[in-house]
C-alpha cells in the first residue's frame, strides 16, 4: 500500500467515490488519486455495481468544438475559471464543484447533460496544455471555446449563428437556446436565411 497515513488514504477513497458517482472513468481516478488500480477497480464495482468501461479516453479536442458540446463545454469552463478566480478552488476540487454547478444548471432548465465528468476533466487538461482557449463572441460577448491554433478574428459563437444542421433535432436546438441566458449577456435573433451558419474548421490535434 502506497499510502502510509490512514487519514490521507480515507481522503483519497472519498475523492475516488465522489468521482465514480459523478461518472468518472477509471483513468481519471488513476490520475487523481494514489490508490492502486486494483483498489480503484474494486471501489468502482462497489459504487457502480458494474465493472468500469474499457478502452482509452478520447484524446482529441474535436468534440469540444462541435456545436452543442461547445456550448455546454464553454459554460463549464466559465464556471471552473470563476471558481478558481473567486473561490480559490483549484485542481480536481474545482473540476468537481464546477461540474456539480453545471449539472445543476442543466437540471434546473430541464436540459440534456451533454458534458460528462470525464469530458470536463479532459477539457481542463486541454486548457492547461493551451490546446484550447476561449475567445469572446463579437456579437454577444460571451466567451466560447476554440482551438488555440485557429484564427479567431471576428469570432461569432454557435448561438449567435446556429449552423443549419446543428443538433439535427429541433429539441436539441431548443435546449441549446435555453442555455443562452447563462452563457451570454444578451440573446440575438438567428439569421433566418441560415446561409451564414457558422462553421468551424475542426482540426485534429492529438495529445502527446
Ligand atoms: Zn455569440
Amino acid at each position: 500500500m502506497r499510502n502510509k497515513s490512514v487519514v490521507t488514504e480515507a481522503k483519497q477513497i472519498n475523492l475516488a467515490v465522489e468521482l465514480v458517482k459523478l461518472g468518472a472513468r477509471l483513468q481519471v481516478l488513476e490520475s487523481e488519486t494514489n490508490l492502486s488500480r486494483e483498489r480503484l477497480l474494486k471501489l468502482y464495482k462497489e459504487v457502480k455495481g458494474v465493472s468500469p468501461p474499457k478502452g482509452m479516453l478520447p484524446f482529441s479536442t474535436d468534440w469540444f468544438l462541435s456545436w452543442q458540446p461547445n456550448i455546454h463545454s464553454s459554460l463549464f469552463i466559465d464556471i471552473y475559471r470563476y471558481l478558481g478566480k473567486n473561490a480559490g478552488v483549484h485542481g480536481i476540487d474545482a473540476v468537481i464543484k464546477a461540474y456539480r454547478l453545471y449539472v445543476e444548471h442543466i437540471e434546473v432548465n430541464g436540459l440534456e447533460c451533454v458534458l460528462s465528468l470525464t469530458r470536463a476533466w479532459s477539457l481542463v487538461r486541454f486548457f492547461e496544455a493551451k490546446m484550447l482557449i476561449t475567445v469572446p463572441c463579437c456579437e454577444c460577448g460571451g466567451h466560447f471555446i476554440v482551438n488555440a491554433m485557429d484564427l479567431h478574428k471576428n469570432y461569432v459563437c454557435g448561438m449567435c449563428h446556429i449552423p443549419s444542421r446543428a443538433g439535427k433535432t429541433r429539441k436539441a436546438a431548443a435546449q441549446a437556446a435555453a442555455l443562452a441566458p447563462a452563457a451570454m449577456p444578451r440573446q440575438k435573433v438567428v439569421n433566418p436565411s441560415g446561409t451564414v451558419a457558422h462553421s468551424r474548421s475542426v482540426r485534429s490535434r492529438q495529445t502527446a
